[in-house]
């Protein structure tokens, strides 16, 4: 089966993955923005999650955001799957260029990819809003290091946030550049786990000028007719069973 991308991949030596929600629900986190996670949000607090991790909400009330965070965002058990692996693989055999990740969890560095664009930030990086002082996701879940569910700076005592683009807040534009220079570069581009709807999603592949736009998806996207190639089935199932 696939034998048409095995060989797709296999004389390509500029191959870039962009990826989302998918790629990380495979790995047993659910995505927060899905029928479930907006009801299960909404009957526990009262807000959506798209509210609770807002800026503006953030600011008002961070020990709501926390707890909220802290429950449904971080997997710090979470292990790679057969996506992040096989991708982690062609990255070493010189054919992928970079992964490019809505993702938050850290996964493709699990699964041994190096270079990895998250454009939405990542939950093992958090900062002292005051001093800029790193911490990691260890720090931030050790309730020594918070009052409530809030953590604080151990240098300054400044609120922590983590490196993660909360809605209402603007994508960094290097992360952003570094994308958008990937995907216009890619001789192929292999988008997975994604329905394209959430932002900057679909803008990417506007980018793209190669020929072989693969999309692998368990449901139909938007852009299915767009694509030299459309799977519909699980990511890590057919990057695992393409790449050896
Ligand atoms: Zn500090």
């Amino acid at each position: 089966m696939y034998d048409d991308l095995r060989r797709i991949i296999d004389e390509s030596d500029n191959i870039v993955f962009f990826g989302g929600a998918g790629v990380s629900t495979e790995s047993g986190i659910p995505d927060f923005r899905s029928e479930n996670g907006i009801y299960s949000a909404v009957t526990k607090y009262g807000n959506s999650p798209e509210e609770i991790i807002s800026y503006s909400f953030f600011k008002r009330n961070p020990e709501v955001f926390y707890d909220y965070y802290k429950n449904n965002l971080i997997y710090t058990d979470a292990k790679p799957n057969e996506a992040h692996l096989a991708l982690g693989r062609l990255e070493e055999r010189g054919k992928l260029i970079a992964v490019v990740t809505q993702n938050i969890d850290g996964l493709h560095q699990l699964g041994g990819c190096k270079n990895v664009i998250e454009v939405h930030g990542s939950v093992l990086r958090n900062y002292c809003m005051d001093c800029r002082a790193f911490y990691d996701v260890a720090y931030i879940m050790d309730p020594e290091n918070c009052r409530g569910q809030i953590p604080f700076c151990a240098k300054c005592g400044g609120m922590i946030k983590p490196d993660v683009v909360l809605y209402q807040e603007a994508l960094d534009q290097d992360v952003l550049s570094a994308a958008v220079s990937a995907i216009a570069k890619a001789d192929v581009l292999i988008v997975g786990g994604t329905s394209l709807v959430v932002y900057p999603a679909a803008g990417f592949l506007n980018y793209y000028r190669g020929d072989s736009l693969i999309l692998i998806n368990k449901s139909e996207t938007d852009y299915d007719s767009k694509a030299k190639m459309t799977i519909h089935d699980s990511i890590g199932m057919v990057m695992g069973s393409v790449v050896e």
